[in-house]
């Protein structure tokens, strides 16, 4: 239902759970966080119910990372509980990755690829981050060709806003998106990704519209942008006024 998520020099947790809040009028069942601190650690947090509830969740945890996503979860697939709540983190935990929308193909995706790995939860959206996984290990692939071969699979029904860290590279998220909103933000202290640019006006008024079918890479200072061939593009970010 609504996502957010930034890198940079900042630390993420307050960003995040401010941005959940300001996502909260859409409506939600539940919702999540996770941090990535590199080599220190990293942190998923996950409750059912309101915001509040994973502020004060988060809370005497020592959660301390400038990269991570969160989530507010409206269930299309599986009930509502924590281990259905977003982030859905691959076997290993290696990957972590936060969806909008709805995957129609994904039960024949389980079944085809996925013989054998561990499910944790019931929804669509942890098949699309285990087959993550699964290319990135069997066929030897970079996240962002794990990435872009699990979107590849997906029926044309599908709608999506996906966006994906991997463990390996703490500063990095992975953005996608079909016919579901998703926005990259740019500022000079770290670049941000949401569903809805109300929910990041605190950290940036610029923003990069992402397209249907375009993945695009997003560093603390940098963002490229590929379309749907995998062709590098650039696209000038755009400002929104806000009235103080
Ligand atoms: N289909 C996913 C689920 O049920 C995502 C729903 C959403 O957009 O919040 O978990």
């Amino acid at each position: 239902c609504g996502i957010v998520g930034y890198t940079g020099i900042n630390q993420v947790l307050p960003s995040l759970l401010k941005g959940l809040e300001k996502l909260e009028y859409r409506g939600y069942d539940s919702a999540g966080v996770y941090v990535s601190n590199g080599a220190a650690g990293d942190f998923l947090i996950r409750e059912k119910g309101r915001v509040s509830k994973l502020e004060a969740a988060t809370k005497g945890k020592g959660i301390a990372g400038t990269a991570g996503i969160a989530h507010t979860r409206w269930a299309t697939h599986g009930g509502v509980s924590v281990e259905n709540a977003h982030p859905h983190m691959s076997e290993d935990g290696r990957f972590y990755l936060v969806h909008n929308g709805v995957i129609e193909n994904y039960d024949e995706l389980r079944d085809t690829y996925l013989q054998g790995v561990t499910l944790h939860s019931e929804t669509d959206t942890e098949i699309a981050v285990q087959l993550i996984d699964k290319f990135s290990k069997e066929d030897q692939l970079s996240t962002l060709d794990a990435f872009r071969k699990m979107i590849a699979l997906l029926d044309d029904n599908s709608a999506y806003g996906f966006l994906l860290m991997d463990r390996e590279t703490p500063n990095l998220m992975y953005a996608a998106k079909k016919k579901s909103p998703l926005l990259i933000g740019v500022s000079d202290s770290g670049n941000v990704v949401t569903s809805d640019a109300a929910a990041m006006l605190d950290v940036t008024q610029n923003f990069i519209e992402l397209m249907d079918g375009e993945v695009a890479i997003i560093d603390k200072a940098k963002v490229t942008l590929f379309d749907a061939a995998g062709q590098e593009i650039t696209r000038e970010a755009f400002h929104i006024d806000i009235d103080a």
